[in-house]
């Protein structure tokens, strides 16, 4: 079935080794963050193969997936919880990231009404302006949660590039681990999870240059994709290329390459601007903005260029290959973070793992 996401597993796991192995040179634990491949169980299974023993995702659908396939290691929710659905969140993980006190307090609830303790992350913000609260308020936010049944304050975390692109430095993880420092102080717990993501902390901790009181990074580029977006680099010593998607031809037609007639928007209230390189044959794949970001598509064959789409067409223009294009023939095409986030969740594209 095409359009198809293939997924190199051998690849993904030996990333994951590979940064499980610098990680824990560097006396780091990686907990491995699902949310950008929907938690797909296969991904998920060759990851724990690597060793990675925590798993975190922002969705609670995600979760429940992962419950239903039946693993039962320690999860985390990275998202701020809604009050929604704490109930759920208390009965499938064991732990969650948490800024707003009120939200706690419903977790308590929740954990009181299931017996069971569900561990609070306390997230602070050190400059990126995503959630999080400021440094100095988690001391008044760990003084009332000590005061709260059925939950246990387990950790500090807080967030690197993912809302003002604010990237990790000595002086911004310091204020982590300061605050970290602060809980142990508070609560005596010595054992404190003390975590940094994403996958952009994670050229600090090579350089080694990670404050030592940093113990755990949540990472889910970095393994699935073997790049740092943030940093806009391939991580030299990981693999890339894991995810490829395959598109099929539905037509070749020669054709001009400059619209003809009056131009308006497009469906997605774009005016696109045209270059004239006289009659070109293009190709017509059956997939769209539906599904991917097609303007990050780029084709396996270089001499193939994306020239746009809409919401289920994708036009490339075939005139320069080597390769003689017809319909029903598959192009090939590079996938980035963003288009692994869009074609997982599209229920359109199908999944194929090799
Ligand atoms: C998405 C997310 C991460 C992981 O980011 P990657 O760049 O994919 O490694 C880490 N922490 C939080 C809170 C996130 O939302």
């Amino acid at each position: 079935m095409y359009p198809c996401l293939e997924i190199d597993l051998g690849k993904i796991k030996s990333n994951a080794e590979k940064v499980n192995s610098v990680c824990k040179a560097h006396g780091l634990e990686v907990m491995a963050v699902t949310k950008s491949y929907c938690a797909i169980p296969e991904v998920i299974r060759v990851i724990q193969g690597a060793g990675i023993k925590r798993f975190t995702d922002s969705r609670m659908q995600n979760i429940k997936r992962i419950r239903q396939e039946g693993f039962d290691f320690p999860i985390m929710l990275l998202r701020i919880p809604m009050l929604s659905e704490v109930e759920e969140l208390v009965a499938l993980a064991q732990m969650s990231l948490n800024s707003e006190i009120a939200t706690v307090r419903r977790i308590s609830e929740a954990a009181v009404k299931q017996g069971k303790t569900h561990g609070i992350i306390a997230m602070i913000d050190v400059g990126d302006l995503r959630e999080g609260m400021w440094p100095d308020q988690v001391e008044g936010f760990v003084r009332e949660c000590m005061e709260i049944p059925g939950i246990e304050v387990q950790g500090v975390a807080t967030n690197f590039a993912c809302f003002g692109g604010v990237l990790p430095s000595p002086e911004n993880t310091r204020l982590l681990d300061e605050a970290a420092d602060k809980i142990r102080e508070m609560t005596g717990k010595q054992d404190l999870m003390v975590s940094v993501g994403g996958t952009v902390a994670f050229e600090l901790i090579e350089q080694g240059l990670m404050p030592t009181g940093i113990n755990c990074i949540r990472m889910g580029e970095g393994i699935s994709m073997g790049t740092d977006a943030s940093h806009e680099k391939s991580i030299d010593i990981l693999t890339q290329d894991t995810m490829q998607l395959a598109a099929e031809i539905v037509e070749v037609k020669i054709k001009p390459s400059v619209p003809i007639g009056e131009q308006g928007c497009d469906a997605f209230f774009c005016k696109p601007v045209f270059e004239d390189k006289g009659m070109r044959k293009r190709a017509v794949c059956a997939i769209g903005k539906q599904d991917a970001l097609i303007e990050r598509l780029t084709c396996k064959d270089r001499a193939v260029e994306v020239l746009g789409g809409s919401s289920d067409h994708l036009i490339v223009d075939v005139t320069d290959s080597d390769e003689d294009y017809k319909v029903g023939d598959i192009l090939r095409f590079t996938v980035d973070w963003a288009n692994m986030l869009r074609l997982t969740t599209s229920q359109y594209v199908s999944k194929r793992l090799i």
